[in-house]
Protein backbone atom coordinates (compact mmCIF):
# COMPACT_ATOMS: atom_id res chain seq x y z
CA UNK A 1 0.00 0.00 0.00
CA UNK A 2 1.23 3.54 -0.70
CA UNK A 3 2.19 5.86 1.92
CA UNK A 4 -0.13 7.94 1.30
CA UNK A 5 -3.02 5.19 1.00
CA UNK A 6 -2.01 4.10 4.41
CA UNK A 7 -1.60 7.15 5.92
CA UNK A 8 -5.39 7.83 5.08
CA UNK A 9 -6.75 4.59 6.53
CA UNK A 10 -4.91 4.78 9.51
CA UNK A 11 -6.37 8.38 10.22
CA UNK A 12 -9.92 7.85 9.13
CA UNK A 13 -10.47 4.31 10.75
CA UNK A 14 -7.86 2.99 12.77
CA UNK A 15 -7.53 3.64 16.79
CA UNK A 16 -3.87 4.22 18.24
CA UNK A 17 -3.32 3.40 22.18
CA UNK A 18 -4.83 6.23 23.98
CA UNK A 19 -5.46 8.04 21.17
CA UNK A 20 -7.95 10.80 19.81
CA UNK A 21 -10.17 10.08 16.49
CA UNK A 22 -11.18 13.64 16.58
CA UNK A 23 -7.32 14.83 16.42
CA UNK A 24 -5.09 11.91 15.48
CA UNK A 25 -1.44 12.13 16.27
CA UNK A 26 1.03 11.39 13.65
CA UNK A 27 1.70 8.02 13.14
CA UNK A 28 5.15 6.78 11.44
CA UNK A 29 4.61 4.26 8.56
CA UNK A 30 6.69 0.87 9.21
CA UNK A 31 7.90 -0.90 6.65
CA UNK A 32 10.19 -3.58 8.50
CA UNK A 33 12.63 -4.28 11.40
CA UNK A 34 15.57 -5.88 12.23
CA UNK A 35 17.87 -6.18 14.83
CA UNK A 36 17.46 -2.85 16.34
CA UNK A 37 16.81 -1.25 13.28
CA UNK A 38 13.08 0.12 12.43
CA UNK A 39 12.67 0.59 8.28
CA UNK A 40 10.11 3.09 7.89
CA UNK A 41 8.09 3.40 4.89
CA UNK A 42 9.95 6.09 3.38
CA UNK A 43 13.27 4.61 3.58
CA UNK A 44 14.25 6.36 7.13
CA UNK A 45 15.89 4.00 9.56
CA UNK A 46 15.48 4.89 13.09
CA UNK A 47 17.44 2.89 15.97
CA UNK A 48 14.78 1.05 18.37
CA UNK A 49 15.30 2.98 21.70
CA UNK A 50 12.00 0.98 22.88
CA UNK A 51 12.11 -2.24 22.24
CA UNK A 52 8.32 -2.46 21.22
CA UNK A 53 7.31 -1.47 24.85
CA UNK A 54 9.57 -3.47 26.98
CA UNK A 55 9.69 -6.12 24.86
CA UNK A 56 11.77 -6.91 22.09
CA UNK A 57 14.55 -8.02 24.08
CA UNK A 58 16.59 -9.67 21.27
CA UNK A 59 15.85 -7.43 18.61
CA UNK A 60 13.63 -7.75 15.66
CA UNK A 61 13.51 -10.66 12.60
CA UNK A 62 15.99 -12.82 14.30
CA UNK A 63 16.82 -15.59 13.01
CA UNK A 64 16.31 -18.07 15.85
CA UNK A 65 12.72 -16.71 16.60
CA UNK A 66 11.69 -16.74 13.12
CA UNK A 67 12.49 -20.48 13.26
CA UNK A 68 10.77 -21.54 15.85
CA UNK A 69 7.70 -19.98 14.82
CA UNK A 70 8.12 -21.52 11.27
CA UNK A 71 8.54 -24.78 13.03
CA UNK A 72 5.94 -24.90 15.04
CA UNK A 73 2.92 -23.09 12.53
CA UNK A 74 4.02 -26.23 10.29
CA UNK A 75 2.15 -28.39 13.21
CA UNK A 76 -0.20 -26.31 13.97
CA UNK A 77 -0.16 -22.70 15.17
CA UNK A 78 -3.24 -23.29 17.78
CA UNK A 79 -5.13 -25.68 18.94
CA UNK A 80 -7.48 -25.31 22.34
CA UNK A 81 -5.97 -25.84 25.68
CA UNK A 82 -9.24 -27.23 27.24
CA UNK A 83 -8.60 -31.14 27.11
CA UNK A 84 -5.36 -30.98 24.89
CA UNK A 85 -2.13 -30.27 26.13
CA UNK A 86 1.12 -30.21 23.90
CA UNK A 87 5.01 -29.86 23.40
CA UNK A 88 5.02 -25.55 22.97
CA UNK A 89 3.22 -25.43 26.08
CA UNK A 90 5.12 -28.28 28.17
CA UNK A 91 8.60 -26.77 26.75
CA UNK A 92 8.09 -23.38 27.74
CA UNK A 93 7.40 -24.53 31.20
CA UNK A 94 10.07 -26.73 31.93
CA UNK A 95 12.11 -23.81 30.54
CA UNK A 96 10.37 -21.55 33.01
CA UNK A 97 10.62 -23.85 35.98
CA UNK A 98 14.63 -24.18 35.26
CA UNK A 99 14.64 -19.70 36.11
CA UNK A 100 11.57 -19.21 38.16
CA UNK A 101 12.60 -18.09 42.04
CA UNK A 102 12.41 -21.58 43.66
CA UNK A 103 8.95 -22.32 44.52
CA UNK A 104 7.10 -20.75 42.06
CA UNK A 105 6.35 -23.91 39.73
CA UNK A 106 2.36 -23.70 38.49
CA UNK A 107 1.76 -21.96 35.38
CA UNK A 108 -1.27 -20.53 34.30
CA UNK A 109 -1.32 -18.77 30.29
CA UNK A 110 -3.06 -15.98 29.27
CA UNK A 111 -2.86 -14.03 26.70
CA UNK A 112 -1.43 -10.53 27.56
CA UNK A 113 0.05 -8.60 30.56
CA UNK A 114 -3.71 -7.28 31.28
CA UNK A 115 -4.98 -10.58 31.24
CA UNK A 116 -2.09 -12.17 33.67
CA UNK A 117 -2.89 -9.22 36.37
CA UNK A 118 -6.84 -10.45 35.90
CA UNK A 119 -5.85 -14.13 36.33
CA UNK A 120 -3.61 -12.90 39.59
CA UNK A 121 -5.51 -10.68 40.84
CA UNK A 122 -9.13 -13.77 40.81
CA UNK A 123 -6.43 -16.69 41.79
CA UNK A 124 -5.83 -13.85 45.08
CA UNK A 125 -9.40 -14.08 45.87
CA UNK A 126 -10.35 -17.72 45.12
CA UNK A 127 -7.68 -18.61 47.34
CA UNK A 128 -8.89 -16.79 50.07
CA UNK A 129 -12.38 -17.82 49.56
CA UNK A 130 -11.41 -21.32 49.93
CA UNK A 131 -9.26 -20.55 53.07
CA UNK A 132 -13.19 -19.62 54.62
CA UNK A 133 -12.00 -15.56 53.74
CA UNK A 134 -14.80 -14.42 51.34
CA UNK A 135 -14.36 -10.84 53.31
CA UNK A 136 -10.55 -10.42 51.73
CA UNK A 137 -11.61 -9.36 48.28
CA UNK A 138 -9.81 -5.93 47.71
CA UNK A 139 -6.24 -5.52 47.08
CA UNK A 140 -3.04 -3.08 47.84
CA UNK A 141 -1.28 -1.25 45.31
CA UNK A 142 1.44 1.60 45.16
CA UNK A 143 0.96 5.26 44.18
CA UNK A 144 2.46 5.35 40.76
CA UNK A 145 2.00 1.89 39.96
CA UNK A 146 0.63 0.64 36.33
CA UNK A 147 -0.70 -2.98 35.69
CA UNK A 148 -2.68 -2.82 32.47
CA UNK A 149 -6.05 -1.15 31.05
CA UNK A 150 -8.69 -3.96 31.87
CA UNK A 151 -11.32 -3.49 34.53
CA UNK A 152 -9.40 -4.86 37.92
CA UNK A 153 -5.71 -4.44 36.49
CA UNK A 154 -6.80 -0.86 36.07
CA UNK A 155 -8.13 -0.84 39.78
CA UNK A 156 -4.74 -1.12 41.20
CA UNK A 157 -3.00 1.70 38.62
CA UNK A 158 -2.32 4.81 40.08
CA UNK A 159 -5.59 6.13 40.80
CA UNK A 160 -4.21 9.41 39.34
CA UNK A 161 -2.57 8.74 36.28
CA UNK A 162 -5.00 5.81 35.81
CA UNK A 163 -7.92 8.20 35.76
CA UNK A 164 -9.99 6.76 37.92
CA UNK A 165 -11.99 9.60 38.17
CA UNK A 166 -13.65 8.87 35.01
CA UNK A 167 -14.78 5.74 36.12
CA UNK A 168 -15.32 6.64 39.23
CA UNK A 169 -18.50 4.34 40.64
CA UNK A 170 -17.62 1.34 38.20
CA UNK A 171 -14.29 0.89 39.38
CA UNK A 172 -14.06 -1.69 42.97
CA UNK A 173 -11.97 1.35 45.67
CA UNK A 174 -8.87 -0.37 46.20
CA UNK A 175 -6.22 0.43 49.04
CA UNK A 176 -3.43 2.77 47.67
CA UNK A 177 -0.14 3.11 49.62
CA UNK A 178 2.15 5.92 49.04
CA UNK A 179 5.21 5.12 46.56
CA UNK A 180 7.92 3.47 48.41
CA UNK A 181 9.83 6.23 49.41
CA UNK A 182 13.52 5.02 49.56
CA UNK A 183 15.14 5.51 45.81
CA UNK A 184 17.15 1.97 44.61
CA UNK A 185 20.76 2.40 46.22
CA UNK A 186 20.03 4.77 49.15
CA UNK A 187 20.09 3.27 52.63
CA UNK A 188 17.12 1.94 54.14
CA UNK A 189 15.01 3.74 56.21
CA UNK A 190 12.49 1.57 58.72
CA UNK A 191 9.75 3.61 58.38
CA UNK A 192 9.27 3.74 54.26
CA UNK A 193 6.63 0.33 55.57
CA UNK A 194 5.09 2.28 58.19
CA UNK A 195 1.85 3.06 55.54
CA UNK A 196 1.76 -0.56 55.11
CA UNK A 197 1.63 -2.25 58.30
CA UNK A 198 -0.98 0.75 59.25
CA UNK A 199 -3.08 -0.63 56.46
CA UNK A 200 -2.59 -3.82 57.48
CA UNK A 201 -3.60 -3.56 60.89
CA UNK A 202 -6.77 -1.74 60.18
CA UNK A 203 -7.97 -3.45 57.24
CA UNK A 204 -5.89 -6.74 56.47
CA UNK A 205 -8.71 -8.80 57.25
CA UNK A 206 -10.41 -7.15 54.28
CA UNK A 207 -7.37 -7.66 51.59
CA UNK A 208 -6.81 -10.65 49.46
CA UNK A 209 -3.33 -9.65 48.44
CA UNK A 210 -0.91 -6.60 47.87
CA UNK A 211 0.08 -6.42 44.01
CA UNK A 212 3.51 -4.61 43.55
CA UNK A 213 5.41 -3.92 40.33
CA UNK A 214 9.12 -5.02 42.28
CA UNK A 215 11.89 -2.12 42.28
CA UNK A 216 11.17 -1.05 38.93
CA UNK A 217 7.62 0.94 38.88
CA UNK A 218 7.33 1.11 34.91
CA UNK A 219 4.89 2.84 32.81
CA UNK A 220 3.70 4.65 36.20
CA UNK A 221 6.50 6.98 36.55
CA UNK A 222 9.99 5.04 36.07
CA UNK A 223 10.76 5.44 39.39
CA UNK A 224 13.60 2.44 40.97
CA UNK A 225 13.31 1.88 44.67
CA UNK A 226 14.73 0.07 47.46
CA UNK A 227 14.57 -3.20 47.44
CA UNK A 228 14.02 -3.90 50.86
CA UNK A 229 10.69 -2.59 50.69
CA UNK A 230 9.73 -5.93 49.61
CA UNK A 231 11.41 -8.33 51.81
CA UNK A 232 9.27 -5.79 54.64
CA UNK A 233 6.31 -5.97 52.66
CA UNK A 234 6.67 -9.85 52.19
CA UNK A 235 6.81 -10.06 56.17
CA UNK A 236 3.77 -8.19 56.82
CA UNK A 237 1.56 -9.66 54.20
CA UNK A 238 2.42 -13.24 55.49
CA UNK A 239 1.68 -12.04 59.38
CA UNK A 240 -1.54 -10.38 57.67
CA UNK A 241 -2.69 -13.39 55.62
CA UNK A 242 -2.37 -11.48 52.58
CA UNK A 243 -1.01 -13.07 49.47
CA UNK A 244 1.78 -10.75 47.71
CA UNK A 245 1.85 -10.31 43.67
CA UNK A 246 5.02 -9.06 41.63
CA UNK A 247 3.81 -7.77 38.55
CA UNK A 248 7.29 -8.54 36.49
CA UNK A 249 5.29 -7.19 33.07
CA UNK A 250 7.44 -5.13 32.24
CA UNK A 251 10.98 -6.49 34.63
CA UNK A 252 11.30 -10.43 34.11
CA UNK A 253 13.72 -11.61 31.60
CA UNK A 254 16.61 -9.44 32.88
CA UNK A 255 15.50 -5.63 32.21
CA UNK A 256 16.79 -3.87 35.69
CA UNK A 257 19.93 -6.90 35.97
CA UNK A 258 19.08 -9.63 37.31
CA UNK A 259 16.22 -12.14 35.40
CA UNK A 260 13.46 -11.10 37.97
CA UNK A 261 13.50 -7.69 39.45
CA UNK A 262 12.49 -9.86 42.63
CA UNK A 263 16.17 -11.19 42.86
CA UNK A 264 17.39 -7.96 43.94
CA UNK A 265 15.61 -8.66 47.11
CA UNK A 266 15.64 -12.29 46.94
CA UNK A 267 11.77 -12.45 47.78
CA UNK A 268 10.08 -15.16 46.60
CA UNK A 269 6.59 -13.57 45.48
CA UNK A 270 2.93 -15.91 45.89
CA UNK A 271 2.37 -15.45 42.60
CA UNK A 272 4.29 -13.71 39.91
CA UNK A 273 3.12 -11.77 36.23
CA UNK A 274 4.81 -12.04 33.17
CA UNK A 275 4.50 -11.01 29.79
CA UNK A 276 6.15 -8.36 27.60
CA UNK A 277 10.20 -10.23 26.93
CA UNK A 278 8.30 -13.74 27.42
CA UNK A 279 8.26 -14.12 23.66
CA UNK A 280 11.33 -11.72 23.17
CA UNK A 281 8.18 -8.93 21.64
CA UNK A 282 7.05 -11.60 19.23
CA UNK A 283 3.60 -12.54 20.12
CA UNK A 284 1.32 -11.72 22.46
CA UNK A 285 2.03 -14.60 25.99
CA UNK A 286 1.73 -13.88 29.23
CA UNK A 287 1.88 -16.10 32.46
CA UNK A 288 0.77 -15.97 35.94
CA UNK A 289 3.02 -18.34 38.00
CA UNK A 290 2.36 -19.39 41.64
CA UNK A 291 3.40 -22.29 44.17
CA UNK A 292 1.32 -25.43 43.76
CA UNK A 293 0.08 -25.23 47.53
CA UNK A 294 -1.61 -22.19 46.48
CA UNK A 295 -3.15 -23.52 43.36
CA UNK A 296 -4.32 -26.60 45.33
CA UNK A 297 -5.85 -24.53 47.68
CA UNK A 298 -7.84 -22.71 44.59
CA UNK A 299 -8.74 -25.58 42.93
CA UNK A 300 -10.20 -27.02 46.58
CA UNK A 301 -12.54 -24.14 47.01
CA UNK A 302 -16.20 -24.03 46.35
CA UNK A 303 -15.69 -24.11 42.75
CA UNK A 304 -13.18 -27.40 42.51
CA UNK A 305 -11.39 -25.55 40.02
CA UNK A 306 -10.06 -22.09 38.83
CA UNK A 307 -12.44 -19.74 37.01
CA UNK A 308 -10.65 -18.77 34.25
CA UNK A 309 -9.62 -20.16 30.57
CA UNK A 310 -8.87 -17.73 27.82
CA UNK A 311 -9.37 -18.88 23.87
CA UNK A 312 -6.18 -18.24 23.07
CA UNK A 313 -4.45 -20.26 26.32
CA UNK A 314 -1.03 -21.45 26.01
CA UNK A 315 -1.32 -20.52 22.15
CA UNK A 316 1.41 -22.92 20.65
CA UNK A 317 2.87 -20.53 18.26
CA UNK A 318 3.47 -18.41 21.10
CA UNK A 319 4.34 -20.74 23.74
CA UNK A 320 7.48 -21.59 20.99
CA UNK A 321 8.62 -18.95 20.20
CA UNK A 322 8.77 -17.82 24.05
CA UNK A 323 10.74 -20.88 24.49
CA UNK A 324 13.14 -20.10 22.10
CA UNK A 325 13.20 -16.64 23.35
CA UNK A 326 14.15 -17.69 26.84
CA UNK A 327 16.75 -20.19 25.90
CA UNK A 328 18.31 -17.37 23.54
CA UNK A 329 18.93 -14.66 26.58
CA UNK A 330 20.24 -17.52 29.11
CA UNK A 331 22.69 -18.90 25.95
CA UNK A 332 23.14 -15.16 25.02
CA UNK A 333 24.73 -13.22 27.83
CA UNK A 334 22.16 -11.24 28.95
CA UNK A 335 23.38 -10.37 32.42
CA UNK A 336 26.95 -9.18 30.22
CA UNK A 337 24.80 -7.30 27.89
CA UNK A 338 22.75 -5.57 30.47
CA UNK A 339 25.18 -4.40 32.37
CA UNK A 340 27.26 -2.98 29.59
CA UNK A 341 24.52 -1.24 28.81
CA UNK A 342 23.92 -0.07 32.16
CA UNK A 343 27.21 1.42 32.40
CA UNK A 344 27.34 3.23 29.29
CA UNK A 345 23.61 4.94 29.60
CA UNK A 346 25.02 6.36 32.89
CA UNK A 347 27.95 7.98 31.16
CA UNK A 348 25.88 8.92 28.19
CA UNK A 349 22.94 10.35 29.56
CA UNK A 350 24.73 12.28 32.44
CA UNK A 351 25.11 15.07 30.18
CA UNK A 352 21.07 15.81 30.37
CA UNK A 353 21.47 16.53 33.36
CA UNK A 354 22.96 19.66 32.29
CA UNK A 355 19.78 21.17 31.13
CA UNK A 356 17.79 22.96 32.81
CA UNK A 357 14.21 21.25 32.19
CA UNK A 358 15.13 17.80 33.13
CA UNK A 359 14.75 17.37 37.01
CA UNK A 360 16.50 13.77 37.23
CA UNK A 361 18.59 11.45 35.54
CA UNK A 362 18.22 7.69 36.63
CA UNK A 363 19.45 4.49 34.92
CA UNK A 364 19.06 0.68 36.27
CA UNK A 365 19.94 -2.26 34.20
CA UNK A 366 18.89 -1.31 30.42
CA UNK A 367 16.57 1.10 31.29
CA UNK A 368 17.91 5.09 31.24
CA UNK A 369 15.10 7.95 32.38
CA UNK A 370 15.17 11.96 31.69
CA UNK A 371 12.51 13.08 34.31
CA UNK A 372 11.99 16.68 32.90
CA UNK A 373 10.29 19.46 35.32
CA UNK A 374 7.38 19.18 32.99
CA UNK A 375 5.27 17.56 30.71
CA UNK A 376 6.92 17.34 27.14
CA UNK A 377 5.23 18.15 24.46
CA UNK A 378 4.87 14.47 22.58
CA UNK A 379 4.09 16.15 19.38
CA UNK A 380 6.64 18.54 18.81
CA UNK A 381 9.38 16.24 20.68
CA UNK A 382 9.15 12.91 18.69
CA UNK A 383 9.71 14.27 15.39
CA UNK A 384 12.94 15.70 16.69
CA UNK A 385 13.84 11.94 17.13
CA UNK A 386 13.43 10.63 14.50
CA UNK A 387 14.94 13.81 12.49
CA UNK A 388 17.78 12.04 14.70
CA UNK A 389 17.55 8.66 13.34
CA UNK A 390 16.20 7.32 17.26
CA UNK A 391 12.53 5.85 18.04
CA UNK A 392 11.68 7.36 21.53
CA UNK A 393 8.29 7.64 22.97
CA UNK A 394 7.97 9.66 25.88
CA UNK A 395 5.13 9.96 27.99
CA UNK A 396 4.15 12.74 30.60
CA UNK A 397 7.54 14.00 31.98
CA UNK A 398 9.56 11.09 31.27
CA UNK A 399 11.86 10.15 28.54
CA UNK A 400 13.49 6.85 28.77
CA UNK A 401 15.05 4.14 26.88
CA UNK A 402 14.77 0.56 27.23
CA UNK A 403 16.57 -0.80 23.98
CA UNK A 404 17.32 -3.89 23.06
CA UNK A 405 19.64 -6.53 24.86
CA UNK A 406 21.53 -6.79 21.43
CA UNK A 407 22.26 -3.14 21.12
CA UNK A 408 26.04 -2.52 19.78
CA UNK A 409 27.97 0.38 21.72
CA UNK A 410 28.33 3.12 18.72
CA UNK A 411 24.42 2.49 18.59
CA UNK A 412 23.92 2.75 21.75
CA UNK A 413 26.33 6.41 21.49
CA UNK A 414 23.92 7.54 19.01
CA UNK A 415 20.40 6.72 21.10
CA UNK A 416 21.95 8.81 23.95
CA UNK A 417 23.07 11.59 21.45
CA UNK A 418 19.84 11.77 19.65
CA UNK A 419 18.21 11.58 22.82
CA UNK A 420 20.03 14.76 24.10
CA UNK A 421 20.26 16.24 21.58
CA UNK A 422 17.00 16.41 20.77
CA UNK A 423 15.74 17.66 24.11
CA UNK A 424 18.85 20.79 23.72
CA UNK A 425 16.74 21.60 20.87
CA UNK A 426 13.54 21.31 22.31
CA UNK A 427 14.90 23.45 25.80
CA UNK A 428 17.83 25.18 24.76
CA UNK A 429 21.00 24.17 27.41
C1 LIG B 1 2.57 -3.48 30.11
C2 LIG B 1 2.28 -3.86 31.49
C3 LIG B 1 1.08 -4.51 31.85
C4 LIG B 1 -0.02 -4.81 30.85
O1 LIG B 1 0.39 -5.66 29.84
P1 LIG B 1 -0.42 -5.68 28.44
O2 LIG B 1 0.21 -6.80 27.67
O3 LIG B 1 -0.23 -4.35 27.82
O4 LIG B 1 -1.84 -5.95 28.78
C5 LIG B 1 0.90 -4.87 33.17
N1 LIG B 1 1.83 -4.61 34.10
C6 LIG B 1 2.99 -4.00 33.80
C7 LIG B 1 4.01 -3.78 34.88
C8 LIG B 1 3.25 -3.59 32.50
O5 LIG B 1 4.40 -2.95 32.21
Amino acid sequence: MDIHTLTELDRSHIWHPYSSTADPAPVYPVERADGVTITLKDGRRLLDGMSSWWAAVHGYNHPRLNRAAVLQLEKMSHVMFGGFTHDAAAKLTQTLLGILPSGLDTVFYADSGSVAVEVAMKMAVQYQHALGAPRRSKFAALRAGYHGDTWHAMSVCDPVTGMHSLFAERLPVQFFLPQPPVKFGEPWREEAVAPLADLLDKHGGEIAALIVEPVVQGAGGMYFYAPEYLKRAQALCREHGVLLIFDEIATGFGRTGKLFACEHADVVPDIMCLGKALTGGYLTLSAAVTHKNIADTVSNGAAGCFMHGPTFMANPLACAVADESVRLLLEGGWRENVARIEAQLRETLAPARDIAAVKEVRVLGAIGVVEMREPVNLRRLQPKFVERGVWLRPFGKLVYTMPPFIMQPHELDKLSDGLIAALREEYGG
